[in-house]
């Protein structure tokens, strides 16, 4: 099992990594694995956290139909075999020396750099909402301190006024923060106590997902459950003490009073040393500029990025990463021999539960939806419901985390 290293100190020699992968998330470590696998030898993984997530999995955990411990693994146990693991994190990256600086003061060399660190929550976007949630009056599904709380808040709720935000893009799969709503709803219709409750859906753009052939599920669904839904719509800010939130709408601010729990996702943003790194681009969010179809800096042809913090032109999800780590890994062995780059073509994912038994597994591409050859093919379902709760944890950590995408 791969254990930490701590690096260097400053002012020892600097220690240099062929691959250097910043951040071991799905990108980090489904991406080092592959390179492994594929025959690289010096592949150094720059992480912090001990532990890693399966994050679709908060959103069960949200839902009571999960816990974390479905969701958390050590990280020691996900870093692959013949992959250093440094126990550090990247405070900047200086590209014309080809070399990060880390948190702990060590300067690491890299010949090929490859960021992925993820986003990072946008506090300072929604005034009050950090205080709401250590209240306990707001939380949600996407902070993983907040998920194991939600259940309890939603599952108690008998009457009054409850509000479910779906963050703007870019977010880590934002449309799945529709999962904990639909599944709350069905929870509260079984229980006979929907009709006393007030629910209010947020959505940032028109439709909810815009996928035509896709979202008349979803309108059907909060027609169903009798769901107000505000549309092209952010949370503008909270008050935990006199429990309102303001949405800002295409009309001007709406304000909700006396909400009795508000399922209300921050906004994200890259992390801001991309920037200060030179590595971002012109996107208020800060994601890093990359060519979209190669994954490689448009600046820096050693630099590549992939995840949630690379500017892919796409929605980000996990399901995303299925195809970006293939691309890249290919990518990164044919630039080092002067070979053709391949292309990814933006597919992505958009899981969303319409029941607690039910979910319609939507993909997409640039080019438009990508449904499965079936008829109807983005009915929520059953079986799309098992596959996405019991069986693809599994494939997360026993085929994709080790490389085998
Ligand atoms: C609630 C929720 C539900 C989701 N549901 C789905 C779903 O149903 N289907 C789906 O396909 N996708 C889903 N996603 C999206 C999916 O989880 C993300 O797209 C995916 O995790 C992105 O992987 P990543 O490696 O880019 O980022 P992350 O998984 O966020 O990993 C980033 C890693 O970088 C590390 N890091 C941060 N800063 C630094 C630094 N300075 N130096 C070094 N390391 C650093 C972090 O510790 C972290 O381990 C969901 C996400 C959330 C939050």
């Amino acid at each position: 099992m791969p254990t930490p290293l701590r690096g260097p100190r400053t002012g020892e020699p600097v220690p240099h990594a062929e691959v250097l992968v910043v951040g071991g998330g799905n990108a980090g470590i489904s991406l080092a694995a592959k390179l492994l696998r594929d025959g690289a030898r010096d592949v150094v993984l720059l992480e912090p956290s001990p532990v890693h997530r399966y994050r679709p999995l908060l959103n069960y955990v949200g839902s009571g139909q999960a816990t974390p411990a479905d969701v958390e693994r050590p990280t020691s146990t996900v870093v692959p075999p013949g992959c250093r693991w440094v126990q550090d994190a990247v405070a900047s990256v200086q590209p014309a020396a080809r070399t990060v600086l880390t948190r702990r003061g060590a300067t690491i060399g890299y010949t090929t750099l490859v960021v992925c660190p993820g986003m990072r929550e946008d506090w300072a976007a929604t005034p009050g909402l950090q205080d709401a949630y250590t209240a306990g009056w707001a939380g949600s599904t996407y902070v993983p301190s907040s998920a194991p709380l939600v259940w309890p808040a939603l599952k108690g709720l008998r009457e009054g006024s409850v509000v479910f935000t779906v963050p703007p893009e870019p977010a880590p799969c934002g449309p799945t923060a529709l999962k904990p709503a639909l599944m709350a709803c069905d929870y509260w219709r079984r229980a006979g106590v929907l009709g006393n409750l007030d629910v209010t859906v947020v959505l940032p753009d028109a439709e909810p997902l815009g996928v035509a052939g896709a979202d008349e599920h979803l309108e059907a669904a909060f027609a169903r459950y009798g769901v107000t839904v505000l549309r092209r719509s952010r949370l503008a800010s909270v008050d935990p003490v006199l429990r309102t939130v303001e949405i800002a709408t295409p009309t001007g601010t709406r304000r909700l009073d006396d909400v009795a729990y508000a399922h209300a996702v921050p906004h994200y943003r890259a992390p801001e040393w991309i920037t200060e790194s030179g590595l971002g681009g012109p996107s208020p969010a800060g994601l890093v500029d990359i060519d979209p179809e190669t994954l490689r800096s448009r600046r820096h042809d050693d630099v590549w990025a992939i995840g949630d913090a690379a500017g892919i032109a796409t929605r980000s999800s996990g399901g995303a990463l299925r195809k970006q780590v293939k691309v890249l890994a290919h990518n990164i062995a044919a630039a080092s021999r002067g070979r053709r780059l391949h292309s990814y073509d933006g597919y992505t994912v958009m899981p969303v539960t319409t029941s607690r038994r039910r979910l319609m597994l939507v993909q997409a591409d640039r080019k438009g939806p990508r449904p499965l050859p079936l008829l109807n093919p983005f009915a929520p379902r059953p079986s799309a419901f098992w596959f996405d709760r019991h069986v693809l944890p599994q494939v997360y950590f026993r085929r994709l985390l080790r490389g085998k995408v």
